[in-house]
């Protein structure tokens, strides 16, 4: 991407020195319309709309998904505006998810983002929409860092001690813990898996990713498998919960390196239940929360085993998850309890920051505002896109 310096940037007079930075930030690439406002780095507002007219169709329907975005998006601009109590005289750039995604919903939120730039005569921020993810666990009071305890029953900074680990000041200590660099990412989400090393905010490398599904797509398809609506992986996740994971065994692929596949999991899947449907149609029915908890337990474990490959390979103490199925408790009990054995600093952004969000691009924004890593107003919205 072009980058200019402030003084050229895409419109506008330079900011002074000593007034906040105020980050009004849209999201658009699938089927969440989302603005949020962050000033000096802290969120303000995130508000996230919905689109509840893809549950009949088992997925997201692309040209719907676009115009549903065109309904909601002044709404969503106007509501975060005001959670913020924030006017758009205060406001001093504007972010955008600029890739990847779909395309129809991309360019809703990108045009909105240039015609209001051009507008308001503000410089504009072009946000990677993976980037972001990783970047929601920079997000001050974002990191969830309670359910270590509850997971090992004890605080984090005595579990970590008894692991043998040595917690950072802080890390353990509450809402203001955050990674430090370079840290590690498995950013797991409906269309992508990855390992991303990252050496600063605007620095990132992957380092390993999906050779087929995405992580939340063995959700979801896995799901449908089992008779249950899209999106299906909070679904199997709150099944799974009643579950016991050890009573199916789903195999583990093999794959050289840092790469994930989860497409032989879903044929297994495929096979053993209709081999089981065969014999007994109540199956699915009677052992819905055995399959959904042994299900989770394998995707989990093909996540955290690469996972932990990578922290061997890079000597990284620091490890984030991020993207939507780092929603799945499964995974964020899983991530927790090998932190505390591998002596990792362990970070999860909450709830609202792991699904798509307009939060964790505007985060992205305020580091690229900091950078100068401004863009002009001829940046187009890109379906597909490289790091
Ligand atoms: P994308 O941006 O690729 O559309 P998101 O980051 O919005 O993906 O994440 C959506 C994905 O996360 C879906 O595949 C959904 O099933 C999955 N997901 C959300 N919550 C959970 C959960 N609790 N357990 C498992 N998967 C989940
Ligand atoms: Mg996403």
């Amino acid at each position: 991407m072009e980058k200019m310096k402030a003084g050229e940037r895409s419109g506008g007079a330079g900011r002074p020195g000593d007034e906040p930075i105020t980050i009004l930030a849209i999201e658009s690439s699938c089927d969440e319309t989302s603005c949020a406002i962050c000033r000096d780095g802290v969120i303000l507002s995130n508000i996230i709309a919905g689109q509840a007219i893809h549950e009949q169709y088992g997925g997201v329907v692309p040209e719907l998904a676009s115009r549903a975005h065109m309904q909601n998006i002044v709404p969503v601009v106007e509501a975060a505006l005001k959670k913020a109590d924030c006017g758009l005289d205060t406001v001093t750039a504007i972010a955008f998810t600029q890739s990847p995604g779909l395309i129809g919903s991309l360019l809703v939120g990108s045009q909105f983002a240039k015609s209001l730039a051009q507008a308001l005569g503000l410089p504009l921020l072009a946000v990677h929409h993976m980037q972001a993810h990783v970047l929601a666990n920079l997000i001050p009071g974002a990191a969830d860092v309670a359910p270590l305890a509850a997971v090992v029953g004890q605080s984090g900074a005595e579990a970590a001690e008894r692991s043998g680990a040595a917690p950072r000041p802080g890390v353990s200590a509450g809402v203001e813990a955050r990674p430090e660099f370079p840290f590690l990412c498995l950013t797991v989400s409906g269309g992508h898996t990855q390992i991303v090393l990252c050496q600063s905010p605007l620095e990132m490398k992957v380092i390993g990713e999906t050779l087929d599904d995405a992580a939340g797509e063995a959700f979801d398809k896995s799901a449908k498998l089992l008779g249950l609506p899209y999106p299906g992986g909070p679904l199997i996740d709150k099944y799974a919960r009643e579950g016991n994971a050890t009573r199916f065994l789903f195999p583990e692929p093999q794959i050289p390196g840092l790469n994930f596949s989860f497409s032989g999991l879903k044929t297994a899947i495929l096979y053993f239940l209709q081999d089981q449907t065969a014999k007994d149609a109540g199956f699915i029915a009677d052992n819905l929360a055995d399959i959904c908890a042994s299900v989770q337990g394998r995707i989990v474990s093909i996540l955290l085993n690469k996972l932990k490959k990578a922290a061997k390979q890079t000597g990284a103490k620091d490890l984030c998850i991020a993207g939507g199925v780092s929603a799945n408790s499964g995974l964020r009990t899983a991530f927790r309890e090998m932190g505390v054995r591998e002596g990792w600093n362990t970070f999860i952004p909450s709830f609202e920051y792991c699904t798509d969000n307009a939060a964790m691009i505007a985060i992205t924004g305020y580091y690229k505002y900091l950078e100068g890593d401004f863009a002009p107003l001829t940046v187009s919205a890109s379906a597909r896109a490289e790091w």
